[in-house]
Formats: C-alpha cells, structure tokens, sequence
C-alpha cells in the first residue's frame, strides 16, 4: 500500500523483529532478519524509497540468499 510500510500481520506471524518505523529489521547488506533463513529488502526494510533502491537491495539479497543457500556466491 505504497506509503503505509510493510503489512504487519505477515511480520506478526513470522515473528519478526521490527525497527522504530515498523519496518522489518534488517542490516543494510546482509539482509537478514531476526529469524535465520528470512531476508527482507527494498521499501519493507528500508521505508518508502526510490526504484534504484528496490533494485539495489534486490540483487543485494539474492547475493546473500545465494551465500546462505550454498556457503559461498560469486553474485556481485
Ligand atoms: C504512489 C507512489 C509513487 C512512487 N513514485 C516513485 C517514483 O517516481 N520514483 C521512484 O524511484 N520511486 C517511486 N516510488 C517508490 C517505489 O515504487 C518503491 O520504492 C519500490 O517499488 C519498492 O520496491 P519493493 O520491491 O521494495 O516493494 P514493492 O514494489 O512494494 O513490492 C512488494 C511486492 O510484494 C508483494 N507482497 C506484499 N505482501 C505479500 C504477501 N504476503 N505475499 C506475496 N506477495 C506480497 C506486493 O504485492 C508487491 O508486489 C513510488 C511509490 C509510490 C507508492
């Protein structure tokens, strides 16, 4: 819903760990949230930004799903 943040009763569910803003927590990089496994990227991470943030994060945590999945990743 655009400016309104990331729907919270899919955060809720999970379990979450969430920043001041409701946003989910996550290191800007690794990607990964309180719950080992589960990444979160672009404006449910980050709050309502820009399309070359989304895109930015977005090959960010396939890198990172990558290195988790396989123990190591040549993505950039
Ligand atoms: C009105 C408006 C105007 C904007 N104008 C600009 C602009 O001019 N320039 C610019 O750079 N940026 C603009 N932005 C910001 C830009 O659109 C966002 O920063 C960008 O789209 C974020 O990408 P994202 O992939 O992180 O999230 P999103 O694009 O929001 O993608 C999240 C996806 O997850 C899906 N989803 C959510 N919950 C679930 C679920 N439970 N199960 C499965 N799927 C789910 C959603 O349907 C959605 O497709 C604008 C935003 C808005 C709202």
């Amino acid at each position: 819903m655009g400016f309104l943040g990331p729907e919270q009763p899919l955060l809720d569910a999970l379990g979450l760990d969430r920043d001041p803003r409701s946003n989910v927590k996550a290191e800007y990089g690794s990607y990964a949230t309180s719950i080992p496994g589960v990444f979160a990227a672009g404006d449910c991470r980050r709050g309502q930004s820009l399309v070359v943030w989304a895109m930015n994060e977005g090959r960010g945590v396939a890198r990172e799903c990558d290195r988790y999945l396989m123990g190591a990743t040549d993505l950039p």
